[in-house]
């Protein structure tokens, strides 16, 4: 494309300085002063001419005292019928050299032919560019099947990325450590007949950094690395995502010892014989390409395939059997000292004002992921930069854990005064339920800025990393999300939108109690409806119920049940505490935040 475009360029060029030079050349013929056919006449009775030159209908005249003029005659008649109709006598037409040219000068033909060479240029020139074109779409579609892999090689320094820059994780980075070990030096673990692993899957949350960990492995061993993300092999042909697969192999093992890695492998991994709709035959057929070339990996064949998802439980048992993904690495959502180092290695880069405290960032973000962490440091530099400050402090830090949480705070959101104290009880019920409850996380923050969706909100965090949560836990999270709903209907009597939102998340956690965590007395130690999803179809219709209508019915007289006991001890804390609730609205109207502290000594604990 580049290249004809060039050529056009060029031939366009060549053209213009063409016509120019020809316009040159005409424009000087016209600096010779023109004769019209009385005065050559004249001339010729006085016998002043010296020459005529004939070329066409063009006269060249040369006069006895040697200037030169042209001239131009009738085309059908010759110069001496011209000059003879003129008047002039026949002995006067012998007083000059008369030379007939055949009108075959190079000008004279380019004239002529010039507007068709181009317009035959033109032609030729686009029928060549289209000819490129159709065959650079003939080397697309051969290479269709090409798998088009990213690669990072190991002397790429820009993108080379190691364990430095993997915090927290450390038994995973301790588990890949072997591998980068196998892949450095491959000859020792054969010589003593060792099997190397063949695939290494990578399972966590989304963000916890398996793409970033897997690029790490290769970095660290300073192999050649080809990323591909599952949904890459498969396009709208069958039999493309196979082709892509062998072609993939074939490289890797070209440039062994290196790294396949394979991210987000769920999309084509999951259950074979599952799913409904079109399309996942060719998703069998890749996923089957994928197994046979694990298969067929030779013992010596220093290849190791990576794979990424977050999604363990959809996956294929066959991508699991030993000799395939054998070996699993889980990466865990970091706890606080990983978040605080991961925090550390975000900001390496960033201005950071001396005097800031990760670890009371990485305190109050809990259940943050590595990407969230990465995002937030990232908002804290956005809102520095803004606030044309050089220096990024703790407190831009602590206000982008909101917006990353939320979304950006909506100020220009105009909310009457009626909405706005409605939405500051609303919001006072839940955060003065959550301090009234002992199993409830602790407030940290109660605010009616609205964010994102939310017209104003209570952020509770857990003092701890819960990896257990209780049934009281359970139960007094539920009050404290019907807090809100229960304020609004004691102080205004009346229910608004505002607690739809809190009210499903309630209904949600109640359900999971009975059906999930088999929590209901009533019901005892059993799980309903197997998750067993379905490709293509909604997680909801996807759980299969296998339970009969009269289990049904107890299961939702059950939520009820959980849901009533819950707004009855939210509705029983606020009327109670009344005046707490009066103190912390008005507190929110007036100043539209409260923070920890502040809100503690409203509540009454230190
Ligand atoms: P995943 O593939 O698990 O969804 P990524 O590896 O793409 O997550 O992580 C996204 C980004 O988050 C990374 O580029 C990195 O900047 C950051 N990140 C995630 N986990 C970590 C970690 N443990 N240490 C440092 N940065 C991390
Ligand atoms: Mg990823
Ligand atoms: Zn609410």
């Amino acid at each position: 494309m580049k290249l004809a475009s060039k050529n056009i360029v060029y031939g366009l060029l060549i053209l213009f300085f063409l016509a120019a030079a020809y316009s040159a050349l005409l424009s000087t013929a016209q600096e010779i002063k023109e004769l019209s056919l009385s005065d050559l006449v004249a001339k010729v009775n006085n016998e002043e001419v010296q020459e005529i030159v004939v070329e066409g209908s063009d006269l060249k005249i040369t006069a006895k005292d040697g200037t030169h003029y042209i001239s131009k005659k009738e085309e059908q008649s010759s110069l001496t019928e011209t000059l003879t109709n003129f008047g002039v006598p026949k002995e006067k037409l012998l007083s000059f050299t008369h030379v007939e040219k055949n009108p075959s000068g190079f000008l004279f033909w380019l004239g002529a032919l010039l507007p068709t060479i181009i317009t035959i240029i033109f032609i030729l020139g686009f029928i060549w560019f289209m000819g490129r074109q159709v065959q650079r779409s003939n080397v697309q579609a051969l290479g269709f099947g090409q798998s088009r892999a990213r690669i990072i090689a190991p002397d790429n320094v820009k993108q080379r990325t190691t364990f430095k820059d993997v915090a927290g994780v450390d038994e995973a980075k301790e588990e890949l450590r072997e591998i980068v070990e196998f892949l450095k030096n491959p000859k020792r673990f054969l010589e003593i007949g060792a099997r190397i692993p063949r695939g290494v899957l990578l399972m966590g949350a989304p963000g916890t950094g398996k793409t970033l960990l897997a690029k790490a492995v290769a970095g660290e061993a300073g192999v050649p690395f080809f990323q591909m993300s599952a949904s890459e092999f498969v396009e709208m042909f069958v039999g493309v995502g196979a082709s892509r697969v062998r072609d993939l192999f074939k490289i890797a093992k070209k440039s062994a010892p290196s790294i396949i890695f394979i991210d987000e492998i769920d999309a084509i991994g999951r259950h074979r014989g599952a799913g409904m709709g079109g399309g996942h035959d060719e998703r069998e057929q890749t996923l089957n390409q994928i197994l046979v070339e694990m298969d067929g990996f030779d013992t010596s064949d220093q290849v190791i395939v990576m794979a990424a998802t977050n999604r363990p439980d959809v996956l294929d048992p066959a991508l699991l059997r030993p000799g395939r993904f054998d070996r699993r690495v889980v990466l865990d959502l970091p706890d606080i000292k990983q978040r605080e180092a991961i925090l550390m290695i975000h900001s390496r880069q960033k201005p950071l004002a001396k005097n800031v405290r990760l670890r009371r960032v990485a305190e109050r973000t809990p259940g943050f992921s590595g990407a969230d962490l990465e995002n937030l440091v990232n908002e804290a530099a956005i809102l520095t930069a803004r606030s044309l400050r050089k220096e990024i402090t703790e407190d831009d830090l602590v206000k982008s854990i909101d917006k990353v949480i939320l979304g950006p705070e909506r100020k220009s959101l105009v909310i009457t005064p009626e909405e706005k104290k409605i939405s500051a009880y609303h919001e006072a019920g839940h955060a003065l339920v959550a301090a009234s409850l002992p199993h409830a996380d602790p407030v940290h923050k109660v605010t009616v800025i609205s964010r994102g969706r939310a017209l104003g909100y209570t952020l509770k965090l857990p003092t701890y990393d819960r990896h257990l949560y209780s049934r009281s836990h359970f139960l007094d999270e539920l009050a404290v999300s019907l807090g809100g709903y229960a304020a609004e209907d004691i102080v205004f009597g009346e229910l608004t939108t505002g607690a739809a939102d809190d009210l499903r998340k309630a209904t949600a956690i109640a359900r999971d109690l009975v059906q999930r965590y088999g929590m209901s007395k009533k019901i005892g130690p059993v799980t309903f409806g197997e998750q067993n999803e379905l490709v293509f179809l909604g997680k909801e219709l996807g759980v299969e119920r296998n339970y009969s209508d009269e289990t049904a019915a107890l299961i939702d007289r059950e939520v009820s049940s959980f849901m009533k006991k819950a707004f009855d001890t939210a509705k029983k804390i606020v009327k109670e505490r009344r005046d707490k609730l009066d103190e912390i609205a008005h507190r929110l109207i007036e100043k539209e935040t409260i923070e920890r502290d502040e809100f503690a000594q409203i509540v009454g604990m230190a």
